[in-house]
């Protein structure tokens, strides 16, 4: 899945970094483990970006290299339990 454009620019996304550190409080999302250094974070599509092409900080977390990589592309289980939930209103089940 293709990425182009996503925070292509520099200071926007110095920015949202800054931004999301200090609202997460340097930790990481999804184990919390603290994060030493700025660089130590990575940006984290809550919501993947294959199903919702949103960048701005409401759809991002800080996150840890190990968790980052181990969610990949994977739903958060509350959102994918309420996408199928709500799946025949929504017209995606049978
Ligand atoms: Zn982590």
């Amino acid at each position: 899945m293709s990425k182009r454009g996503f925070l292509r620019n520099t200071e926007t996304r110095k920015r949202i970094r800054a931004y999301i550190l200090e609202r997460d409080g340097w930790q990481c999302h999804y184990c919390r483990r603290p994060f030493v250094e700025e660089s130590d974070m990575t940006l984290d599509h809550y919501i993947p970006w294959s199903i919702w092409r949103q960048s701005r900080p409401r759809n991002l977390v800080g996150a840890c290299y190990p968790c980052n990589q181990a969610k990949a592309d994977a739903l958060p289980l509350t959102f994918a339990w309420l996408l199928l939930r709500n799946a025949p209103a929504l017209g995606l089940a049978a």
